[in-house]
């Protein structure tokens, strides 16, 4: 089966590197344009280049209410539409929580939650008057069951999901859907920065025995941006070789 996103335009947030940087590349395969941010304009144009075919790489930080609009903007004049929206783009600024700063708590949820909500709400009036739209948010496992360390970023992720089934459920009448995928552990920067004995013990709670690939995570987005996913819509799906069960 291959799925085929020729015709529709894609944005991916935080496409340079990591996951968003293999969905960048997936979605191109199955013949899409694809669109990639990342908070420097000159990585996210080199990162859109490395990619090869028709794409566009747009300097924006998430963060920044301005850049979104500007963002969104851009991707609709430069390819004419935006169909398929995954907001992948994400930090954490890990600590406990009696030393979490009041800074900390604001870039994560400034970057995972209101960037995705912002980018949302700029991406929905075309998809709506287009009568199609896929919205695909990257939230994660820890969104689900919390995590020691990171109250900032379990509350975003968490958030997220919150904002992707009513998203789903305001737009689903003009055929408008919104998912969510929730990674465990994958193997990128993020997960890198782990000290090797975190990464043992993470590996040990897993069933399937090894970290996820970008890849593994990016089969789904393709499918979720697919007509084959027509019928889906308001869901999380784990993607965390049977973490959490
Ligand atoms: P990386 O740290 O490898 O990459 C993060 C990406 O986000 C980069 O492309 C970065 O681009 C971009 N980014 C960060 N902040 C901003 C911002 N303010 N504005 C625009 N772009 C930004 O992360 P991963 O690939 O590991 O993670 C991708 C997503 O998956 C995140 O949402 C993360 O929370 C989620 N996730 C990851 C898991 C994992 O195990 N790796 C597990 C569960 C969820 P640049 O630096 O160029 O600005």
């Amino acid at each position: 089966m291959q799925l085929d996103l020729t015709g529709k335009v894609a944005l991916v947030t935080g496409g340079t590197r990591g996951i968003g940087r293999e969905i960048a590349a997936t979605l191109r395969d199955c013949g899409a344009r694809v669109a990639i941010s990342g908070r420097t304009a000159d990585t996210a144009r080199a990162a859109a280049a490395a990619l090869g075919g028709e794409t566009l790489g747009v300097g924006a930080d998430v963060a920044v209410p301005e850049d979104v609009t500007r963002l969104i903007a851009a991707v609709e004049a430069g390819f004419g539409s935006l169909d398929i929206l995954v907001n992948n783009a994400g930090v954490t600024r890990d600590n406990i929580l009696v030393r979490l700063k009041d800074e900390d708590w604001d870039t994560v949820l400034d970057t995972n939650l209101r960037g995705a909500f912002l980018a949302i709400r700029a991406a929905a009036r075309g998809m709506m008057k287009r009568r199609w739209g896929r919205i695909i948010n990257i939230t994660s496992v820890v969104g689900v069951t919390g995590n020691k360390g990171q109250a900032n970023y379990a509350a975003s992720k968490a958030g997220l999901i919150g904002l992707t089934k009513s998203v789903a459920k305001e737009l689903a009448s003009r055929n408008v859907l919104a998912n969510a995928i929730a990674p465990g552990f994958i193997d990128t920067d993020m997960t890198a920065a782990l000290p090797p004995e975190a990464q043992a013990a993470l590996r040990a709670q897993i069933p399937l025995g090894r970290l996820g690939a970008p890849a593994d995570v990016a089969n789904l987005v393709a499918f979720l941006a697919s007509d084959r996913s027509a019928y889906i819509t308001g869901q999380v799906f784990v993607v965390d070789g049977g973490m959490v069960m």
